[in-house]
């Protein structure tokens, strides 16, 4: 039994980041600290971090008088305010490529642009870009919803920094039929795009593929979906006790890759189950 492990997988600079940031200051500091939200999309990981008094709250109002600490997805600028109102101490995590984005919103958002973010309206990071240009976006993921947008006059496109290029593709061809004067940023971060084109590459090779992360991460749902497109017999687990090894009964080639907020810990445990059934 063989198995290829697709490079890239697992945390990414922006999650890696966050957490280096967390830990520290949980090492630090004696009060416990709060998160805008969890840190990652990942169960296991937050775990470990209330054990560290690491604590996510989902209003500012919670963390009052604290230190909060903004999570790589980033947040609305109001909440900047907020926070300040409210005597917190801000830790800002916000990934950098997610701060070019929001800060790509603010500029055209002030210069009389109409703001189109491809994404998903529910993500944080959606939210939080949102939040740069006065929740003023449209925000549409698929060819339907363009459709139903009006002709804009200016219009300044960005990504969600986790959507596929198929999507990107798809997507700003129709935008471009709803506007003479179109600004677009393809904001896709570069650790998404590498890790999309190599679990694809393995999926294409192999009879059966893991994908390893959170059910919530938007990221390893993506991967999920392009792995399944090139190997039928693709899984998505959070962690190696949800693996069923039957499901590997008579395979020879096995594919891993894990989203953006998958620690390597868990990828290894995935590799040494498998392993112990007749991996190299
Ligand atoms: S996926 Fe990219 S943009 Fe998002 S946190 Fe990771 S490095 Fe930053």
């Amino acid at each position: 039994m063989n198995i290829y492990v697709a490079k890239n997988s697992g945390f990414c600079f922006g999650v890696k980041r966050a957490l280096k940031k967390a830990y520290e200051l949980a090492g630090q500091e004696k009060n416990i600290i709060y998160t805008y939200g969890p840190l990652i999309h990942n169960k296991q990981v937050i775990s470990k971090l209330e054990d560290l008094d690491v604590i996510s709250v989902d209003s500012i109002e919670e963390a009052k008088g604290s230190t909060l600490i903004i999570r790589s997805h980033g947040i609305p600028l109001n909440i900047y305010e907020d926070a300040d109102k409210n005597n917190i101490e801000i830790l800002d995590a916000t990934c950098p490529f997610v701060r070019r984005v929001q800060e790509t919103a603010k500029e055209y958002y002030d210069k009389g642009y109409q703001i189109v973010i491809i994404g998903n309206p529910e993500h944080p990071e959606v939210i939080g870009i949102n939040g740069w240009c006065n929740n003023k976006a449209y925000i549409v993921e698929n060819i339907d919803q363009v459709n139903d947008m009006p002709f804009i006059n200016k219009m300044c496109v960005v990504a969600q920094t986790t959507i596929t290029f198929e999507k990107w593709n798809n997507i700003i061809k129709e935008l471009n039929n709803k506007s003479d004067d179109i600004r677009e940023f393809n904001t896709i971060c570069v650790a998404t795009k590498s890790r999309q084109e190599a679990s694809a590459e393995i999926a294409k090779k192999v009879e059966a593929m893991v994908v390893i992360g959170g059910y919530h991460s938007s990221n390893t749902q993506k991967l999920y979906k392009i792995c399944k497109s090139y190997c039928d017999n693709s899984i998505h687990i959070e962690t190696a006790d949800e693996l069923l090894l039957d499901m590997f009964e008579g395979i020879n080639d096995i594919g891993i890759t894990a989203g953006a907020s998958t620690p390597d810990w868990i990828i290894n445990d995935v590799i040494k189950k498998i392993e112990n059934k007749g991996g190299d």
